[in-house]
């Protein structure tokens, strides 16, 4: 598969050089040149394959051959030793993205890009330096998927004092290949560091580096596989059975059970727009999806897009599904390198969610099903509420991508349901030290800590 700049489409890279590098020459999106379909054979067969084998087929139609399909047939196994369960709540589906290490759905991506990046990079005698700036959540994702990787090193800066301590030890608990640097600064000023190293000949000289953030291709590609493997079941009327860190209070985890199936909806909690894209590319892969739901906090640039064709990116705003406070997402302009405002209009119904609703939500749903919601999953759960009072073309199966676990939100999830139990990983997380150097936000501070972390 070859692959192109969103802004020059005159010249294309391989999978290696796109994934490697991140953001394209011209500041584009590397996007592949077409979509892949997936054989009539797999398509017909996605409501009982293997999890690893949807993986295995999804990637492949986009990674080889720079990554074989032998190591490829590896890689996805080692990626994923979790799954997602599509469960049942009320009169709907959920799709638990959070059973990989750190509860929420980057897992996927971040696992799958230190893989293919640790096999691209075989042979060098360099490390690889990896810089992420992070708010809180990529940064964990993307340490802990790098975590233990070989010839790759992480360093992610975050902005001290203002994430959440489970969020700190998720990101400077590790040690090993990943450190982390507390920036006496905001987020911004973390993203502004990260962007003055790269402009930095001298101290490109001296390091191999590279990025990971959410627009990096080779995070996307693997997000279409949840998306083939569940629209496969839900259009079956297969239901799984509950996973281990299912949050539903009261009453026995449910079984494994058949309904009628049908055409399938699946709502999406977004911000950067990553996840939806990811969608979108599976439903052209051949997932039988009959449409996808934009849901947004108040961050609402897309569905007023949807709503009214004008795109106008703004300054975010401060909610409590913080993950998706994005008011410029940055994939708006790899979906609209492959489809029209018309495409997208048939595509996907936008709605968007006030943090008041975004609480009801929660309540609510617990009320009547049990099932404990984050505050991502509920925006995405009441999106749907309000599309059903309003547009006939939602499909029948309904189906809520839940992006995180509710214990990863325990200060905004608890007061309103009371207490949920916290899952395996995220308790050991919080068992974990944290070892981070603090620098002041600027450049050569980063650049003496670079340094001495290479020594
Ligand atoms: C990152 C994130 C989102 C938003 O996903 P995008 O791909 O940026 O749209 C939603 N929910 C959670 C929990 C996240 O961490």
């Amino acid at each position: 598969m070859r692959y192109y700049s969103t802004r020059d489409r005159t010249t294309s890279v391989d999978f290696a050089t796109a994934a490697l590098a991140g953001l394209a020459p011209d500041g584009g999106l590397y996007v592949p040149e077409t979509v892949p379909v997936l054989s009539a054979s797999v398509r017909s067969s996605l409501a009982t394959m293997a999890f690893h084998d949807i993986a295995f087929e999804t990637t492949a139609a986009f990674a080889t051959p720079d990554i074989p399909a032998s190591v490829l047939a590896d890689l996805v196994r080692d990626a994923y030793p979790f799954g997602a369960p599509l469960v049942a709540a009320a009169d709907r589906l959920v799709l638990e993205l959070f059973h990989g290490p750190t509860a929420a759905f980057k897992d996927f991506g971040a696992r799958f890009m230190a893989r293919a990046f640790a096999y691209l990079r075989r042979g060098e005698d360099k490390p690889l330096r990896i810089l992420v700036a992070t708010s809180g959540d990529t940064g964990g994702a993307v340490a802990d998927g790098f975590h233990g990787v070989e010839g790759i090193e992480v360093t992610v800066l975050y902005p001290k004092g203002r994430v959440s301590p489970l969020q700190e030890r998720q990101i400077a608990g590790l040690g090993g290949n990943v450190s982390a640097l507390a920036v006496e600064g905001s987020f911004d000023d973390c993203q502004r560091l990260v962007k003055a190293a790269f402009a930095d000949r001298d101290l490109l000289k001296r390091h191999a580096l590279s990025s990971a953030n959410s627009i990096n291709i080779s995070r996307l590609i693997p997000q279409a596989i949840y998306y083939l493997a569940a629209a496969g079941k839900a259009t079956a009327g297969l239901v799984d059975a509950d996973g281990e860190a299912t949050p539903r209070l009261g009453g026995a985890p449910r079984p494994a059970q058949r309904t009628d199936g049908g055409a399938v909806v699946l709502s999406v909690p977004s911000g950067n727009f990553g996840n939806l894209t990811a969608g979108l590319y599976a439903k052209a892969m051949g997932a039988p999806i009959a449409r996808f739901v934009a849901a947004t906090n108040l961050n609402k640039t897309v569905p007023d897009y949807l709503a009214s064709g004008n795109y106008e990116p703004r300054p975010s705003v401060a909610t409590i599904s913080n993950a998706m406070d994005v008011g410029a997402p940055s994939n708006f302009e790899r979906m609209t390198a492959h489809w029209s405002y018309a495409e997208l209009g048939r595509l996907i119904l936008g709605a968007y969610v006030s943090d008041d609703r975004t609480r009801e939500t929660i309540a609510r749903v617990r009320d009547v099903s049990g099932y404990v919601l984050d505050p991502h999953g509920a925006v995405g759960w009441k999106a749907l509420d309000d599309l059903e009072t309003r547009d006939d073309r939602l499909a029948p199966v309904r189906v809520v991508l839940a992006t995180a676990h509710p214990a990863k939100f325990a200060e905004t999830v608890e007061p309103i349901v009371g207490a949920i139990p916290v899952p395996a990983s995220l308790k050991a997380t919080m068992g974990r030290t944290v070892r981070a150097a603090t620098i002041p936000a600027e450049l050569p501070a980063l650049a003496d800590a670079l340094d001495a972390l290479a020594k």
